[in-house]
Formats: C-alpha cells, structure tokens, sequence
C-alpha cells in the first residue's frame, strides 16, 4: 500500500489527522444517510427529511416576493411545491411538465399551508424501489470545518478503487473470532449496501477493532521485547540488608505485599531491564515494596532512586523511608525544588559519585543537572501522574554510564480494570496488591447536602476535640487551578472554620510556597493541627493514620476515581474512619451515579470498572495530555471477547516476531505484520510513549 500522499490532497485532511491513503480508509462514517428509501409525498411530516419520486406539473417564476422558480410536484399520494430562490435559466429544463424527478429536502409548509421543499437536491429520472436495493447508503463522516462530506467521500472512493490493504488474518483466526475478512470490512464501513444490515456491519467494525488491538498488542509487546535487549545490572545483593528491614517493619506484610515483593526479588536478579508496575488501592501498603526494592539495590552496590509526582508526597516518602532504612545505614538523600541551592550541589555530587544510596526526590530526578553514578533502580510512585514528556525523560536520563539500563518500579494507586492493562500496558509486567493491612476497617461513606453546614461544623469540631484529626478538602478543578473561584471556595471556608478552631485548623492549597506546604503538612502529621483544609494537593498518596474522618465539600465536582483516592486517606489506621460527601444540591443524574457508586462501594477495582464505562480509558490512565490516547474504534468494556482473542493472537505474533518459522506457524507474516504495524501506528506510537 502507497504512504505517498494523492496529488490533491486537501489541507483540511491534516487537520483531520489523514495523512496517508490508509489513514483515509481508516477513517470510517459515523452513520450513513439512506437515500433507498422513498416516501409518500402524504407520509411527510413538517421538519421530515427524506426523498420522494414524483411527477413535475409544472413550473412557473413568479416575482413576489421576490423573484423564484415555483415547481409544482405530484405523486400517487399528494401535491407539492419546490422553491428554488436562486436558479439558473437552464434548470427549467428539468422542470417540463411530465418530467419524473427525485427529490431529496426538507419538508415544510408554504405560505398557502402546501407542503414544500426549499432548495431540495434533484435527480432526474424515475428509480423503481426495486432498483435501489442495491444502491450503497451515503455515508456521513466525521469532519472538519471546510471539509464537505462528499470530497471526503470521492476521495475515499478513489482510494478504495485503487488501494486496499489486502487480508493478512489467517482464516482460522478470522472464522475462530467471527469478524470478515480486511479488504470486505474497509468497503462495506464506507459502502454499505442498503439496507442495512447490522449483523453484517457488526462483522465489519468487529474486523476493523480487531486488526487495531493486535496491532496495539503488538506493538506494546514489540516494545517490551526491545527493552529486553538492552542489559541491567543484576541486583542479587546478600539479601542482608532487606532481612533486617523486613524484621524492623512494626507489622506483618500481607499476602498480596509479600506476593509483589517475590515478584518484585525476581525482577531485581535479572540482567534486562525490568519495568514492573505495582498496583494496589490506596493504603494497601506500596510504600513497604518500594523500601524493600531500593534496600535490594543498595545492598547489591547500586543506587535507587524514588521519584513522586508532589513535593508533598516526595517529602512524606522521604520521612517514611528514612525511618526505615536509615536506622539500617542506608544514606538517603532528598532532591526537590524547595531544596536550597548549596545542600543540591551535595547532594547532586553525592549521586554522581560510583556509591550505592537512595535519592528521594520529585521530578527534579530527571532534570539535566542530575548524574546518577551508579543507578540500579528507579520507583516511580504514582506512575500515572507522569506526564508523557517526563516519563519519556526519565527513560532516557536513567542510564548509568556503563550503558546499563535501571529496572523501573512503577506504583499505581488507581486500580487499573483488567482489559485495560492487558491492552495499554501490554508492554508492562504487572503486580497487583488486593488486600489491605489487617484490621483496617472499611470507610464509612455518608452522604450529606451542604445545607447542613453548621450541623455538620458543630459534629466536626466535637469529633476533633475527643475523636481524631480529619481533613477537609475543597475542589480545585485541574483546568481552572489558576482561576481565583475554587480557591475562594477553599478561602471562605477558611474564613469560616478559623475563628472557631483557631490554630487546630492547618491549610495546604497549590499557591502556597512548598516549604509553607510542608510545615503545614508537618503540623498536621505532628497532630499539633488537628485539621487539615487542603485542596486536592493531598488526593495522591498523603499518610496521616490518626486522620479517620474527611470532608469532600462540593463532592458533586469531583471524578469518581478521585473521591475515591480521597476517601483512601482515611481507613489508614486503627479505628473507623468516615467520608462525608459533602454535596450542594441540586445533583446532577452523572454527579448522582458517581456518588451512589462511592457509596455502595469501597473496592477501588469495582469502582474503576464503572469508571471505565463512565469515562473512558484516557482519563483512567492520565494520558490525557497525549492528544488522542484512546483506542478509536474499540470500547473495552463492550468488546471484551474481542480484547481476549487479540491479546491471545497478538501475543503469538510477538512471541514469533524474530523467527520467519514460528510466525509462518502461526499463519501470519512478518511483512504483513510490518504493514499493520505501520496501518495503525499513528496509535501505537501514541500508546508507547504513554507508558
Ligand atoms: P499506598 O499503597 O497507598 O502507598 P502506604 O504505603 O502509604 O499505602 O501504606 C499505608 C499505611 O499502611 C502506612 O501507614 C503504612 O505504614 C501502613 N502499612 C503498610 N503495610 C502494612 C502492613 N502490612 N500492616 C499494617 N500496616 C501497614
Ligand atoms: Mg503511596
């Protein structure tokens, strides 16, 4: 298949992202017009569209109005007028008494009550309702301003006569998954025959989703394999240091924590550099496994770092892993904006130095000005929080000198539904935490209408004084972080609870400086301030375990995976923990699902499962920033048994990729992979840098 542009291309295909032929004819209608089926002119109905087969009477031009062509129409059924405002001498030629003609318009009502259709499309000539059986249905594409549908159409058409990807699945697959065959799926999307035939246009989007999670599943897999190419440093240390750490804990790990660090062990002694993503819902315990893993590196001579996506949160990281490992002699080191100029260049030349020691950090990690001398591992805690740039940055900046490539531990507290992560992170081992620390019981979930506010201040207030600390949080919508309204919304609030709590009340929001934030954090932890009024600055992975009852003011404005990552802020210690959703009447039907669904569950994988259908995987994985992430023919949770059966093929394909006889086996080859590969890589590059 050619990649070379057409001649006359029009510029308004780029903008549509059309860059090839194929893109072309991957860019399938949204719905199809159906010019098969004629009407009665008695059937219309005033604002009808459609199309009917009649008889001209006559015509005439009249001149007042204004001046006009007046057709008069007649069929089996009724009369009718066509009204053409502007017309050309030559068009009174169709219009002779006697003419058969189609009409296709809009049907209105004239001034004299007649039906009429103004600047109607004609046909001339009569076709019997037997002959347009055959005739395809008008496709109606997506499109862009200045695009008319009928030059996307002839173009697509002159594609489709010259150039179609010829079929590649073998027919054991193809039968096996019941999808039609390529080159059938491509024309019957863009010419279906009429009528239509959802049972046959199913086989034919069915085809087209397939051909793109193979593809996706290729190229992810593909991408792992090539990684693999590359050496790591074996980190098969005494296993010392990682005993004592083990004994030192204050608790026993749970089965799925030590289940993740016998993967995570595993992972470590290899020579290629592995890239593990750690999933476990909030307060599951990921911290512990990350500890474990840099204790690992340090222990075999090399150097971990850990890198969190808040200052906040890589200072609370800093605190946690110092208490646990410093007391074993590993140096830690903290590297993040606030820090002061002098102790970075300390601590920029320690990391430089050829040492094993642990560097906590945001992503100042990854700026230029960093050297790791001795890398072995680097954990990213809330990997999805990583912009695209940043995590590509970071797969480049962490390379140790020899050319030795760090094995990546990624820590996800947003439960991750199964399909998606046998789909987008195909190229990602995976580690999933179910449990939760023993004793942990499940958050209470209320729901409360802000018109309780003083009730609930008074209920607030007495559970500070006798009970425990508790957060308050106001909404701070991503995009409108630097408007002046959510933070308002935190400030009179703020001006509310100070008088009454006095310095009981901390506050954390974006604006402030970070080391304002963390001595407000610090007073919090301390339990010196008993609440905390933040903005969702605290949503990703702040740990107060005496923290047992959180406000959710304006409930109703946050997304579904986020409250439930702020309900995750308590439930974290001994105790009962509660979540008010705090909401301001009246909910909207969407708001209404959200928080129902907060309330009738606390499994973070359920939840994320309704999300899914909800939202869509884009949002989900953060990859939002990536322009156009998402799969774009293929629904995840509708397409299920289509996921499995491409996850299934395409790992075939990419286990035989290198071997022309292992693929000749599995029925496919190579050049024919390449070319889908290349059909859908507008995609796969997209899915390769998210991760
Ligand atoms: P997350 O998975 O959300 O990052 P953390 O690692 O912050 O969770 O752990 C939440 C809390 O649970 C911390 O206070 C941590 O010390 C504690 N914790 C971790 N593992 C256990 C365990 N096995 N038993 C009891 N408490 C644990
Ligand atoms: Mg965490």
């Amino acid at each position: 298949m050619t990649t070379k542009p057409l001649t006359d291309w029009p510029e308004a295909f780029s903008r549509l992202a059309l860059h090839r032929p194929i893109d072309l004819l991957l860019h399938f209608p949204l719905r199809y017009e159906d010019e098969s089926r004629v009407m009665r002119l008695a059937d219309f109905r005033l604002g009808d569209s459609g199309q009917a087969q009649v008889r001209v009477v006559d015509h005439r031009v009249v001149y007042k109005p204004r001046r006009m062509l007046v057709v008069q129409i007649e069929d089996a059924s009724d009369t009718g007028l066509l009204r053409f405002l502007y017309f050309q001498e030559s068009m009174r030629k169709t219009f002779l008494a006697g003419q058969q003609i189609r009409v296709i318009g809009q049907a209105r009502l004239s001034g004299a009550g007649e039906l009429e259709f103004v600047h109607p499309r004609v046909r001339q000539g009569w076709l019997s309702p037997e002959a347009l059986v055959d005739q395809p249905l008008l496709a109606v594409y997506p499109t862009t301003q200045g695009l008319a549908q009928h030059v996307i159409r002839r173009a697509v058409a002159r594609v489709l006569r010259k150039e179609s990807p010829p079929e590649w699945l073998p027919e054991t697959w193809r039968r096996q998954v019941g999808v039609a065959p390529l080159p059938e799926a491509i024309h019957r999307l863009h010419l279906p025959p009429s009528p239509l035939q959802p049972a046959l246009m199913q086989e034919a989007w069915n085809r087209i989703r397939f051909d793109e999670l193979v593809a996706q599943q290729v190229a992810l897999r593909r991408a792992r394999a090539r990684r693999f190419a590359h050496r790591a440093p074996c980190l098969s240390g005494s296993g010392e240091l990682v005993s004592r750490l083990l004994q030192s804990f204050p608790f026993p790990l749970t089965e799925g924590q030590q289940e993740a660090w016998r993967q995570v062990r595993t992972d470590l002694v290899q020579d290629r550099p592995v890239h593990r993503l750690i999933q476990g819902d909030v307060g599951s315990g990921k911290t512990v496994i990350a500890a474990l893993a840099a204790a690992q590196s340090v222990s075999s001579g090399y150097q971990a770092a850990v890198m969190a996506p808040t200052e906040l949160l890589a200072a609370q990281l800093f605190d946690k892993l110092s208490s646990w490992l410093a007391p074993l002699g590993v140096e830690i080191l903290g590297l993040w904006a606030a820090i002061p100029k002098a102790q970075k260049r300390r601590i920029l030349a320690r990391a430089a130095k050829d040492q094993p020691c642990l560097v906590v950090g945001t992503h100042a990690l990854i700026q230029k000005d960093v050297r790791f001398g001795r890398l072995g591992l680097a954990v990213i805690d809330e990997q999805h929080r990583f912009g695209v740039a940043q995590r590509i940055a970071l797969r480049e900046r962490l390379t140790s000198p020899e050319g030795l490539r760090c094995h990546i531990l990624g820590m996800s507290a947003t439960p991750i539904p199964r399909s998606l992560a046998m789909t987008f992170l195909a190229d990602l081992d995976i580690s999933v935490i179910r449990d939760r620390p023993a004793g942990r019981k499940p958050v209470q979930t209320r729901l409360m209408s802000q018109s309780r506010r003083e009730e609930l201040l008074t209920r607030l207030t007495h559970f500070l004084d006798h009970e425990g600390q508790a957060y308050w949080v106001c909404p701070v919508i991503e995009e409108q972080e630097d408007t002046d309204r959510p933070l308002k919304a935190l400030e009179e609030t703020q001006a509310w609870l100070a008088p009454v709590l006095g310095d009981r009340l901390a506050v954390v929001h974006g604006r402030m400086r970070p080391d304002e934030k963390t001595a407000a954090m610090a007073r919090f932890a301390s339990g010196a301030a008993r609440l905390l009024l933040a903005t969702t600055v605290i949503e990703v992975g702040v740990d107060v375990p005496s923290a047992r009852l959180i406000v959710i003011d304006h409930a109703e404005r946050f997304g579904l995976a986020q409250l439930h990552q702020l309900r995750g802020r308590v439930g974290r210690g001994e105790g009962q923990s509660t979540c008010i959703l705090f909401y301001s009447p009246p909910l909207s039907e969407t708001a209404q699902a959200r928080l129902k669904a907060l309330y009738e569950s606390d499994d973070g994988f359920e939840l994320a499962n309704r999300d899914l259908a909800l939202r869509g995987p884009g949002e989900i994985l953060g990859m939002r920033q990536s322009g156009d992430p998402e799969l774009r023919f293929t629904d995840l949770v509708r397409d299920q048994a289509l996921v499995n059966a491409a996850v299934t093929f395409g790992q075939q394909i990419a286990m035989s990729y290198d071997d022309s006889r292992a693929l000749q086996a599995v029925g496919v080859s190579k050049e024919a992979i390449d070319s889908l590969l290349s059909r859908w890589a507008r995609r796969a590059d997209d899915v390769l840098t998210s991760v």
